[in-house]
């Protein structure tokens, strides 16, 4: 028996379950992950299609397919909060790991396309560790 976790986007217009059972855990460093979430990595899961279960909010998913490429991104219209989506060749469920409430059993596996990282993400993974604002 998997655990069942919850999810949803920041304002809470968006909610989802789905089950504990994850193939692949990844921090991409993509550049287009960057662009996508803003940020230094996407840190997505990987399951299968079938394994969400929106529970409020769907109609507030708005879909990004890039028009000649294989990247997509599902975020919330309100809030624009990463969430679940099932990939262009719809094979996978990829799940930003930020949108869950709870944390999962897998661990992650690998930090992929390294070399993409900017110069500013060594450095800050170096910088003073601060538990709020300075
Ligand atoms: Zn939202
Ligand atoms: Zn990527």
């Amino acid at each position: 028996m998997t655990k069942t976790l919850t999810g949803g986007c920041c304002c809470g217009e968006v909610a989802f379950s789905l089950q504990d059972n994850f193939s692949q855990f990844y921090f991409c460093h993509c550049e287009q992950c960057r662009k996508l979430t803003g940020s230094a990595h996407a840190s997505n899961l990987f399951t299968s299609p079938d394994n969400i279960k929106w529970t409020k909010g769907e109609d507030n998913l708005v879909r990004y397919d890039h028009p000649t490429r294989t990247f997509s991104k599902v975020f919330c219209k309100v809030c624009g909060s990463g969430l679940p989506f099932v990939t262009q060749s719809g094979r996978l469920l990829i799940v930003p790991a930020g949108s869950l409430n709870e944390e999962p059993t897998i661990d992650v596996k690998a930090n992929i396309f390294c070399a993409e990282q900017p110069k500013w993400y060594k450095a800050g993974l170096a910088a003073e560790k601060l538990d709020g604002f300075p």
